[in-house]
């Protein structure tokens, strides 16, 4: 028996242009809604039509920016069914993310109930075509109506879906970025390892200026010594010099990605060490400079992985495997799509299937 209640649309919206979908623009026909309260904690678990929500403007998200959020897919596999990608890694982060922000965390079986309903009463939304998915965007937002800085004692849980295509609508090409020597994205003891809005709103001023001057991303270093790498854009990231793969540590001010996390398994599966360990921006381009920077790559749920073409550092430039894929990240990216997409078996029990 559910506890959730469904309202279903009597206004159902065309169905996209696959060819056409780019990546968060379009939104499914329902959405799922619960409510917190204090003294009746999380309540009223419902999948309703796909709209806005109204919201009182003292509401504490406005002003205090008390908000979280999460990322995952719904892939189509080829046989018709539909599965998730390690849902139950989204759901602990977003409990951490809840105690770092001191919103009520959500019980885990009914967060795995809401995204399954939801999915399958948009399957239909779930696009067919090669890279193509369903990316399930879950936030929580604060919504007593208080100006005053406490936590606050009414939430929003929401999820709402969105078909999406390739997240690089040019294909898997290798992008240039930069090491961000003025801003920083997050530091130890602040929020860097919650997914939430605070840290992108840190994030902007770096990533629209890397974009006016022809980059991708930038390349993030931490907050208090501005010397080891942390995160590229909003990905982790990943290098292999010489031989080793290095990724940076999870040590407070970086997210710790499932894709991140699902690299290093897989990697480690085929015989390479990983090593999770700080990395100065100087390391990165000595090895460069003397040829031992043999690939990069970002890894993240929207672009999956995103390989590293070229990097740059002050006036220092440097190109990664001669501005081409590497041998591999293109074996990650297609062995890690391979599983999200049922085309290979999954040995590693990532795999939930909703049908
Ligand atoms: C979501 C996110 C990532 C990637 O996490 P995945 O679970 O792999 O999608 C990396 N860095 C930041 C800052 C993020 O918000």
């Amino acid at each position: 028996m559910s506890n959730i209640t469904i309202h279903k649309t009597t206004a159902p919206k065309a169905k996209p242009d696959q060819s056409k979908l780019g990546f968060g623009k379009i939104f499914s026909d329902h959405m799922f809604l619960m409510d917190y309260t204090a003294g009746k904690g999380w309540h009223d678990a419902r999948i309703v039509p796909y709209g806005p929500i109204s919201l009182d403007p003292s509401a504490m998200v406005f002003h205090y920016a008390q908000e979280i959020f999460e990322g995952l897919k719904a892939y189509r596999r080829a046989d018709g069914g539909i599965q998730l990608f390690r849902p139950w890694a989204n759901i602990q982060r977003m409990k951490n993310s809840c105690e770092r922000l001191c919103i009520p965390v959500l019980d885990d079986d009914l967060y795995l109930e809401a995204l399954t309903e939801l999915v399958k009463l948009d399957a239909d939304w779930i696009p067919t075509e090669p890279d193509t998915s369903l990316y399930i965007r879950p936030f929580i937002i604060a919504t007593e109506p208080h100006v005053g800085v406490h936590a606050s004692s009414s939430y929003i849980f929401c999820i709402i879906t969105s078909p999406v295509g390739a997240y690089y609508a040019e294909g898997l090409n290798p992008v240039k970025i930069y090491v961000e020597s003025r801003d920083v994205r997050a530091v130890k003891g602040g929020m860097g390892y919650a997914k939430t809005g605070g840290n992108y709103a840190a994030s902007l001023r770096a990533g629209e200026i890397a974009g006016q001057k022809g980059y991708s991303q930038v390349l993030w270093l931490d907050g208090a010594e501005r010397k080891y790498i942390e995160e590229v854009g909003s990905m982790n990231v990943f290098f292999k010099i010489d031989g080793e793969v290095v990724t940076p540590p999870l040590a407070g001010s970086i997210l710790p990605g499932v894709t991140r996390d699902s690299c290093i398994k897989i990697l480690e599966s085929w015989g390479y060490t990983v090593s999770q360990r700080p990395l100065s921006a100087e390391e990165l381009f000595d090895a460069a400079a003397a040829g031992k920077l043999e690939e990069a790559w970002g890894s993240g749920t929207a672009a999956v992985i995103s390989p590293i073409g070229q990097i740059a550092w002050g006036d220092k430039q440097e190109t990664v495997c001669g501005g081409k894929i590497g041998e591999v990240t293109q074996k990650l990216y297609d062995y890690l799509t391979g599983i999200q997409w049922g085309r290979i078996e999954d040995p590693f029990g990532w795999i939930y299937k909703i049908s």
